[in-house]
């Protein structure tokens, strides 16, 4: 008996059919598609308690997903930045929480991984790098460690126009950190949180950022503030206070300097969190096609396909996925170091479309489906909450994006108006 679960209908797969995946590319989505069920059933109560979806992870950690991003010679994955992209995505169909909190653990190996491949370094930094990851790389892959990446200070730092005001003073054999981050997604359930702070110097500048691994346990660590939001409630994203919490050298995840450098050189680092968001929107398309055919499980069969009013908002909701997809997937092909201005420019533009469709996807679904589809019983109203996050994620919210395109498209580097 074949015992395997159908594969999903093409068009709510992220890449669609006939796109060129490798064969890797195709079990991974496989297995984010034989997990996703169970994501979902548990999305709503993650959701209603506002709580962390652990039992998730222990799927994702029995699937090696951790090692997602960990590359192959220190035992995982070895997902690129499209893979995994790829990969979020198909999660984010499923839950958008367990997504959107997998993004922070991900790149918390996706940078230190191939991306860091890809920057200048000394040889004496290149040597303490490859020590140092492989202590991070090993707690993921054998000890099933969870990280988290608080950045955010409700400063202009995560923006990337401020040094963090979070700082590490060097003492004798590690840092002292000092400080606080907001919405730290998995906060009280990551085993590391990755920390951007800023070297203790008399002048604090963004090219002393640290990147520094603080474990969830560390003396001085303590999570603040509730948690009671719109929308992402499983990413369970309250306060850090860090009060001189001392880390070893070895918690770098990245040398001194390196983290600028990725941060000007790898700007597609910054796409990692729309995936979840195009996951959002296929799933939003795909419950409004099978609501209006009467095919919602839990739902009377009452088909609603017939009018033409339906009709054209499904139409309306696919051009406008298709269009998102379209723009992600190009991005996906264009991420790498250095990329050309337009690559650049067509990133900011991916990511406010992405951010901003998802959440207009779902507002027209629950519009042409009508009130019965936003009870609490059904996804789509959850969706919908979700889907109001994505444009407010930093540093690329859906207005720095046009900032940044208004700006960039206008001045050449170093140009100014006297
Ligand atoms: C569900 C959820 C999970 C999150 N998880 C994490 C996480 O794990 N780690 C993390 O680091 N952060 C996380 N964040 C935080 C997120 O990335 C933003 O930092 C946060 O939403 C900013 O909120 P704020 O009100 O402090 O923004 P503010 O700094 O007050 O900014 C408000 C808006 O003003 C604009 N703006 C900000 N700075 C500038 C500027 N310099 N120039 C022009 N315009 C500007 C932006 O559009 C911004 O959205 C999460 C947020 C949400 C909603």
């Amino acid at each position: 008996m074949d015992t395997r679960l159908p594969l999903p209908d093409p068009r709510y797969a992220v890449a669609g059919s006939n796109y060129p995946l490798t064969g890797r590319q195709k079990t991974l989505l496989g297995l984010a598609d034989e997990l996703g069920p169970r994501f979902a059933d548990r999305a709503g109560r993650y959701d209603r308690e506002a709580s962390f979806p652990f039992e998730n992870y222990a799927d994702l950690r029995a699937a090696g997903l951790l090692g997602l991003c960990v590359p192959e010679k220190f035992g995982g994955q070895g997902a690129d930045l499209r893979t995994y992209s790829l990969v979020s995505a198909t999660l984010g169909k499923y839950c958008g929480a367990t997504a959107l909190t997998f993004n922070m653990h991900a790149c918390s190996t996706l940078w230190p991984g191939v991306l860091a491949d890809d920057l200048d370094m000394t040889r004496e930094q290149r040597a303490e790098h490859e020590k140092y990851r492989a202590l991070h790389f090993e707690r993921v892959v054998q000890q099933g460690a969870v990280y988290a990446q608080p950045f955010s200070e409700g400063s202009a730092a995560a923006a990337g126009k401020a040094p963090f005001g979070t700082t590490a003073a060097k003492v004798d054999g590690g840092w002292l950190v000092n400080g606080k981050k907001i919405f730290a997604s998995l906060s009280g359930a990551a085993d590391y949180y990755g920390v951007l702070c800023t070297e203790n110097k008399p002048e604090l500048s963004m090219r002393d950022t640290l990147y520094l691994a603080i474990p969830g346990k560390a003396p001085g660590l303590s999570v603040t503030g509730d948690w009671d939001p719109l929308g992402m409630r499983g990413t369970v994203s309250r306060t850090l206070v860090f009060k001189d919490v001392f880390v070893p050298d070895e918690a770098a995840m990245m040398p001194r300097g390196i983290y600028f450098q990725a941060a000007s050189r790898w700007p597609h680092m910054f796409t990692t969190l729309s995936p979840t968001y195009m996951g959002i929107a296929i799933a939003a398309h795909e419950f409004t096609v099978r609501y209006l055919r009467g095919e919602v499980p839990g739902m009377p069969p009452v088909k609603r396909r017939m009018y033409p009013t339906k009709q054209v908002a499904v139409a309306e909701m696919w051009i406008r996925l298709e269009q998102t997809r379209a723009l992600f997937l190009r991005m996906l092909d264009d991420a790498r170091v250095d990329p050309p201005k337009d690559a650049r420019l067509r990133a900011y533009a991916a990511q406010y479309t992405i951010m901003e469709n998802a959440n207009d996807i779902c507002r027209l679904a629950i519009r042409t489906c009508g009130g019965q589809s936003m009870l609490k019983s059904l996804p789509l109203e959850r969706l919908y909450r979700d889907s109001r996050c994505g444009a407010l994620m930093l540093p690329w919210t859906a207005e720095l994006c046009l900032d940044r395109i208004g700006r960039e498209a206008l001045y050449e580097p170093g140009e100014d108006d006297d």
